[in-house]
Order: structure tokens, then sequence, then C-alpha cells
């Protein structure tokens, strides 16, 4: 006998909530919030716009550090560019992924594109943290960067559901981005008629953001909407179907939860008080590096 799969159930449902970063940045987040800091291993999720900025207006974080854990950024439409403590620099397209492990420590900025800066243009994309096992918080910072024809595409038979899977498994394709624990993350794009099932492993937990029209989920078929952030229970498989009219887009993400206490402040995400103490003295003392930049003439 082939025991019957079951749906990962609906078990709660988080509005984003839309606010303003330093410097004027528009972001949706779930999470942290002062209700909810974390979900174990991803410690934020920012979608970052839709936002039309003019000549002049496009804003981002400039020269900052980073110590025990992992910067996910995904672009959907806009340019951002980025350089770093270790010589790294680059700019990142639509449908580019740069996976970023922070490790022991980096210096880096993050900016719409100098022609963004200048023109205006539009920016939409994500960047996620996800925390890094204690053993692993101390290594040294590792880059994954992967242009948008190198991320693995699928499709279901019919067509109507597409995904690009950045992390994990989806209709029979593999990530080619590697993780420190098992996880998934993969961008949905579902058609009117889009049914679509994910078989997960037990070990990993699993949720999906919703960025753009409407979905059904779970074994009671909930409908999540745009800006929705649901959480889902345990199962074998994650169903994925169209809901509401125009094509819904959606993040899954899961993760094997790491157990570990979580200490955080700011842009550092230790185990400890005295870990986080110690990131913020080697920072200060210059021990993560700064950005070494050429200076132009006029
Ligand atoms: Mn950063």
């Amino acid at each position: 006998m082939h025991k019957p799969q079951t749906i990962r159930p609906v078990t709660e449902v988080i509005e984003a909530r839309t606010q303003r970063e330093g410097g004027g940045f528009v972001v949706r987040r779930p999470f942290p919030t002062a209700a909810l800091s974390y979900i174990d291993p991803f410690l934020l999720i920012d979608e970052m716009g839709p936002a039309e900025y003019g000549p002049g207006e496009a804003v981002g974080a400039p020269d900052h550090p980073h110590r025990g854990f992992e910067t996910v950024t995904y672009m959907l439409e806009g340019e951002f560019e980025h350089e770093d403590s270790a010589g790294h620099r680059g700019t990142l397209l639509p449908g580019d992924v740069q996976w970023m492990t922070a490790g022991a420590g980096i210096v880096h900025s993050e900016m719409p594109s100098e022609r963004i800066r200048r023109e205006g243009g539009r920016i939409h994309g994500f960047q996620i943290w996800i925390n890094l096992p204690a053993s692993d918080k101390m290594k040294p910072p590792r880059y994954q960067e992967r242009s948008s024809a190198e991320i693995p595409v699928a499709k279901t038979a019919d067509g109507l559901a597409q995904v690009r899977v950045m992390a994990g498994k989806a209709l029979g394709v593999s990530a080619v981005i590697s993780t420190h624990v098992p996880m998934t993350m993969q961008d949905w794009t579902l058609q009117a008629g889009a049914d679509a099932s994910v078989e997960t492993r037990d070990d990993e937990r699993f949720m999906v953001y919703v960025f753009a029209g409407a979905l059904k989920t779970g074994d009671q078929d909930s409908v999540i909407r745009d800006g929705q952030l649901a959480r889902l229970g345990d199962g074998d498989v994650v169903r994925l179907r169209h809901a509401g009219s125009g094509p819904a887009r959606a993040l899954l993400l899961g993760g094997r939860p790491l157990n570990e206490p979580v200490a955080r402040y700011g842009p550092f995400v230790m185990n400890t008080e005295s870990e986080l103490r110690q990131a913020f003295a080697d920072y200060q003392s210059g021990a993560m590096g700064r950005i070494a930049r050429t200076a132009t003439l006029g």
C-alpha cells in the first residue's frame, strides 16, 4: 500500500508591515516585529519596494558590517551595486541572487546602481537573513553569486506554474547554491488554474510569502494574499494553487531549525551577549576590515 501524502497545513498567517528603513528605504516586512523576532533559521524577510524613485531619490545601505549569519539578496526589478571589505564588487540585475555568508565578519555596502540613483527608476527585490549554526558563525566570509540565467527553472506539465529554485528542490529540479543546513528558497509564479505540489523534507519547516496576487495553500485551501506570510505545519508536501485574478507570485521558504540561542543586535547575530559585545569590539577596532575605494578626481 502507498501511504497518501499529507499536505502541510497553514498554522498562522502574518501580515507584512510596510516600513521605512534608515535613509527612507521602503520595505514590507513580515518579521522581525515586536511580536515575532525570527522563524528559525530565518532572521528577517524584507521585500524591498516595489518603489519608483525619482532622480536623486534612491537610497540604499552604505558601508556596514555583518557577523554570524547570511544575507540573501534577490532582485526582481532594478539594479543594486555592492562592494565589500574582501574586495568583491558587482551589480545585481533582475533575477540575480547574491547569497553572502558573512561568517566571522565583513563590511559591505548595498546601493541602488549609480544609474538609478542619478536617473531614478524602479526597485523591487528581497533581502532575507538566515542564521548560521554556532559552529559556522566564525568561518571566513563566502559569496555565492548567481546570475538570473544560472538559477534553475522548472514548470508543471501544463505550464501554469513556474518555479525558480534558489535553494532546495522542486518539480525535479535542484538548486545550484549550497547552504549550511537543509533549506528551501523558491520563487513561484502561478497562472490561473495552476496547481503545484512540492515534496518536502521532514526536517525543514516551511512558510509561503505572497508578493503578488493570491494563492491557496494548506489542507483547507486557505487563501493567502499579497503581503501575507503563511506558516505551514508538518506534512509531506506543500501545495500551491492559484487564486484570485492575475498571476500570483510567492516565495516558498524552508529550513531546518538550528534550535540554538539567538543573541542579535543590528548587523550581528550570535549565540550569547558576550559574543555580541566581541562583534562590536572587533568591528570598531577594524578587524572586520573596511572597503578600499580608489579616490576619483573631479
Ligand atoms: Mn548588509
